[in-house]
């Protein structure tokens, strides 16, 4: 198996192959490479036996020439600084493309939050907020969920926060409980920008996402929602996986049913509606029409890639496909639609959220998904354009080609302080 790839290099890499395409001075695109700061912290927290657990957690603020800095939090046992820096980078110009104003952030921490208790994530969580406090706020950086959190650590951290601070300041953090702030829609928005973007490349392809078969890697938030958006638009979800496998149905499986199947048992194999079972890796080679990359970085590599039998690909992970797997399936004709479009539903009903809670108004659901929708066939329609326009060789160039266009324009109309 080839060395796996560093996701800020590949982050590099890519701001690389849309620099060749744009007008922007080289120092510039150097600046647009590498975060502005990096926290790297240890926390201590006293586990439930009494002992001290120390984890290494970060925060990198990328970019912040178009607003405060956005992105979320992870936990997970693969977290490093270089993955954490790389998310921030996605994050910077993901906002950049769908036009949202914020900057590029992320956080993560180094944890498996299956073998740790509620109270233990508790005060873990607690523990890094305390340490964030002073680099986060409603204008400055404003954290949401990630891998492995939810609403229950967003919760955690705006009462941290805001006991600390001695306010109420709800936008400080998106992705929270409905009742503490939180907006309608938040949850399904990752899922349902996944939904739209392959909705739109079918249709720009000239083909309709109702008659396309569809393979989801990954189950968790954004992958069970896509999935079931993707049910309910008539395409044949015939695939799912998880970390324990890979479920199968000719004929389509019943999204909603495996999802509780998954809350009951803790995964999606053994599913009684299931015709075959195999591995993960498995289903990202399957003949189908459109395969949904849903779990994590560098799921497809350039090996893999070779191998990869679908039509369309559209990334609801960040990251799922590494440089040399793109460029494999530019060749292959693939049609990749990036990470940065179409996973950017997160962060852009975080964004309704943040908006929501300045103004202490809320809005019906209905509204968010109407404005979401807006939002991404807007952002759809301008990397159509760019990539029409450019003569590159992929969407992911394009969105790149715009989302870097966006940053650098912030930046040199405000030019270098001091
Ligand atoms: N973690 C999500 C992402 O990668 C959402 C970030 C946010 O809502 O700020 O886009």
């Amino acid at each position: 198996m080839a060395e796996e790839a560093n996701p800020f290099e590949s982050l590099q890499e890519q701001i690389d192959d849309a620099a060749a395409y744009l007008d922007v001075d080289a120092d510039v695109i150097e600046r647009l490479k590498h975060p502005e700061r990096v926290l790297e912290t240890n926390l201590t927290v006293e586990l439930d036996d009494g002992s001290l657990g120390r984890f290494r957690a970060f925060r990198s603020q990328f970019n912040g020439d178009r607003g405060p800095y956005k992105g979320g939090i992870r936990y997970h046992p693969g977290v490093s600084r270089d993955e954490v820096k790389a998310l921030s980078g996605w994050m910077a110009y993901k906002t950049a493309i769908v036009g949202i104003p914020y900057g590029g952030g992320k956080g993560g921490i180094v944890v498996d939050p299956k073998e740790h208790s509620e109270d233990e994530l508790e005060r873990l969580t607690r523990a890094f907020a305390t340490e964030l406090r002073p680099l986060i706020g409603e204008d400055r950086d404003i954290p949401a969920p990630d891998v492995n959190t939810g609403q229950r650590e967003m919760n955690w951290i705006k009462d941290t926060y805001e006991t600390l601070e001695n306010t109420t300041a709800p936008g400080v953090i998106t992705g929270k409980a409905i009742e503490s702030g939180g907006s309608a829609g938040r949850v399904e928005a990752t899922g349902r920008s996944t939904m739209l973007t392959a909705r739109e490349a079918f249709d720009y392809l000239g083909r309709d996402v109702s008659d396309a078969t569809v393979a989801v890697q990954g189950y968790g938030n954004a992958g069970w929602i896509a999935a079931n958006l993707l049910e309910e638009q008539d395409a044949t979800v015939v695939a799912v996986s998880d970390s324990s496998g890979a479920i199968y149905a000719e004929a389509g499986l019943d999204t909603q049913a495996v999802r509780d199947h998954k809350d009951e048992t803790g995964s999606v194999v053994d599913f009684e509606g299931a015709e075959e079972e195999f591995s993960g890796e498995e289903l990202l080679t399957l003949d189908v029409d459109l395969l949904v990359p849903a779990a994590l970085e560098n799921a497809i590599d350039e090996e893999l890639a070779r191998e990869v039998e679908a039509d369309v690909i559209v990334e609801a992970a960040n990251g799922p496909l590494t440089p040399d797997a793109d460029e494999v399936l530019t060749e292959r004709d693939v049609h990749v639609f990036p990470d940065i479009l179409a996973n950017a539903g997160g962060v852009t009903v975080s964004y309704f959220e943040w908006v929501q809670n300045r103004q202490r108004f809320y809005w019906d659901e209905e509204r968010v998904n109407e404005e979401l929708e807006s939002v991404i066939v807007n952002a759809f329609e301008e990397l159509v354009e760019a990539y029409e326009s450019h003569d590159v060789p992929n969407f992911r160039t394009a969105a790149y080609v715009v989302a870097i266009g966006r940053v650098a324009q912030a930046f040199e109309e405000s030019g270098v302080f001091p």
